[in-house]
């Protein structure tokens, strides 16, 4: 009955470690992929606002004009890099969806990054496209050898994800220069999924857009502003790949959320400066109390750690343990072909975070 692409597209390995927690009264829940905090007010005034004038139609298929052009300007004014054009998605995930179905046949590959987030590979099982993973361990970097290990003549695009769920790291202009000259070598798209690109703690930003033009850049308003459930995100780039996918988007998702385009655009000019800060004091939090414990890669954006376990402890056994304390963390292996990692989201109160490092730290210390 069913179509082959479901079976290869399995629930979540770890659905048990989830089954568990739902069964625990008041866990310490270091494994959401949000921001602790609500939406801006101004925001959500604009969003009713919105709804009481009657922008409750649907809007074009790229989005309403006037956000198009903020987010055009916004990659000019940040990067320098004039995108032929943009579209307004339903959040990022609708602009993932959208771009690989643009850009890869079936049996074409992608470059993605080892670790990676979770839909990167599974897109491209529902496409009948196949994603293959470029080594970063052990300090998450990308190195060229990588990608030249993973790269094949099937392959069209390279994915990159910066500030990256699950481990944090931003990637250095350095790095960037290096996949920029890959992806020349080898006639590659390069998609670079910047969600996170508003968490960024005392080290340089820098997009490959500045360096590739060949490039597609996803962002959005889901983390930065508290706002996933409102599903609106952008797409900026050339216009050869700009264009089909909002022809793709017009048999699919129509358009993004007509009220969240509305309300992005204050959500645009809104000024998260504290938030980042207190977000940096949590990453503080994470690096001080898990030290020692445990090897850990600073994480320089996002909301993400990703630290190593001790050898011979499994991120899945790790992950189990923990929930004895009632704390709840994602083993590595879920985004990654190795176990030796777990991944913590501090995007919770202090007081919480305190409670819970210590506990992991405990429970780390006690083999
Ligand atoms: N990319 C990454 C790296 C993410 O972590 C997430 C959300 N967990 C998404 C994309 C999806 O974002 P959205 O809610 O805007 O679809």
């Amino acid at each position: 009955m069913l179509a082959d692409r479901t079976r290869k597209v399995r629930p979540s390995g770890i659905r048990k470690i989830f089954e568990r927690a739902a069964t625990l009264v008041d866990p310490i829940d270091f494994s959401i992929g949000q921001a602790d905090f609500d939406v801006p007010e101004e925001v959500k005034e604009a969003a009713i606002r919105a709804i009481r004038e009657g922008f409750n139609k649907y809007t074009v298929t790229q989005g309403v004009p006037e956000l198009n052009e903020r987010v055009r300007e916004r990659t000019r004014d940040r990067y320098g890099f004039d995108p032929g054009a943009s579209l307004i998605t339903a959040g990022v995930s609708g602009g993932l969806l959208l771009s690989y179905l643009v850009l890869l046949d079936p049996g074409d590959e992608i470059l993605i990054p080892d670790p990676y987030f979770v839909m990167y590979r599974v897109l491209a099982d529902m496409i009948g496209a196949k994603a293959v993973a470029y080594d970063t361990y052990p300090d998450f970097t990308i190195r060229r050898e990588a990608l030249e290990a993973a790269v094949t003549d099937r392959t069209k695009v390279i994915l990159l994800n910066s500030p990256s769920n699950p481990t944090g790291r931003v990637l250095s202009d350095d790095e960037l220069r290096v996949v920029a000259s890959f992806a020349a070598d080898h006639d590659l798209t390069v998609l670079s999924d910047e969600i996170y690109d508003a968490f960024v703690y005392g080290v340089p930003y820098h997009s490959v857009c500045e360096h590739y033009e060949r490039t597609v850049v996803l962002s959005g308003f889901s983390k930065s502003l508290g706002m996933p459930g409102w599903r609106i995100g952008f797409a900026v780039g050339p216009r050869e790949i700009l264009d089909p996918m909002k022809t793709f988007q017009q048999f699919t998702f129509v358009c993004a959320n007509t009220v969240a385009q509305k309300a992005a655009l204050y959500a645009l000019e809104h000024d998260s400066t504290e938030q980042v800060k207190a977000y940096a004091r949590k990453r503080d939090l994470v690096v001080e109390a898990l030290e020692g414990a445990f090897d850990l890669v600073r994480p320089d954006g996002s909301f993400y750690a990703f630290p190593r376990l001790p050898d011979g402890l499994t991120g899945e056994r790790f992950s189990e343990r923990a929930l004895d304390d009632k704390v709840l963390v994602v083993p590595g292996k879920a985004f990654s072909a190795r176990d030796t990692h777990f991944r913590l989201s501090f995007a919770a109160p202090d007081d919480v975070l305190e409670r819970g490092l210590a506990l992991l730290r405990h429970a780390a210390e006690e083999r």
